[in-house]
């Protein structure tokens, strides 16, 4: 990776480092053990938690803001979110009724057990077009699907797209998956085609590697 953004895995889900000298910023706050994860990171680097000061969240599923209160609690950082997610952080509960069929119900209540979202009530609300000082100008990008409230963060310096769930990346492959966590399948479509015509040339997903240099794949509505 370029030495200004720093993948950092948490189990099965990734956050974003950014690293400038203004500060750093984190992108998503991983599950409960996000925190232990993003201090290894720092540690190796010389850093502390305590110098992150920006906070971007794609979407308020327990995978992505279950360290979110930790994170900030330890480093006084300001949380930015989009409206509709920053309701359900503070809530403590996800932006949308997952479709869970009895076959699912199972593991959905294992998920929820291994993942227990704190409520946040303190995230400064971001809106599309919102441009936030971090890699010379980060753009808010509206990337509703998986989520009502998803959003995306697009650094043109760099070509470098910052997808959450938008897009996911397991396998290398990238592409937007449709299930029980779906908001708005074709909702999800129309994002991945706006997010295609930026022509991104480094694509940081929620889940599967960085991806670079290769054309986001449009989806076949089906
Ligand atoms: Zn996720």
């Amino acid at each position: 990776m370029t030495p200004q953004i720093q993948q950092i895995a948490d189990t099965f889900v990734n956050m974003y480092l950014i690293i400038e000298p203004e500060g750093l910023s984190l992108v998503d706050a991983g599950t409960p053990g996000g925190p232990k994860a993003v201090a290894r990171a720092l540690a190796r680097r010389g850093r502390r938690l305590s110098e992150i000061r920006n906070i971007l969240i794609t979407h308020a599923d327990p995978d992505h803001i279950g360290g979110l209160a930790e994170l900030q609690a330890a480093s006084g950082a300001a949380v930015y979110a989009d409206a509709i997610e920053a309701a359900a952080m503070a809530r403590g509960e996800a932006s949308r009724e997952p479709k869970i069929s009895p076959a699912l119900a199972p593991l959905f209540g294992l998920m929820q057990l291994m993942m227990p979202i704190t409520p946040f009530a303190n995230a400064q609300i971001i809106r599309p077009g919102d441009e936030l000082p971090i890699l010379g100008g980060l753009q808010v990008l509206a990337t509703p699907g998986h989520t009502p409230g998803h959003r995306s963060f697009y650094a043109p310096q760099y070509g470098l797209l910052i997808a959450g769930d938008s897009l996911m990346a397991m396998g290398g492959r990238l592409r937007f998956v449709d299930g029980p966590f779906t908001w708005d399948y074709a909702a999800g479509c129309e994002s991945v085609r706006q997010q295609a015509a930026l022509a991104p040339r480094m694509i940081c997903c929620g889940h599967g590697p960085v991806i670079r240099d290769t054309p986001i794949p449009l989806p076949a509505l089906s």
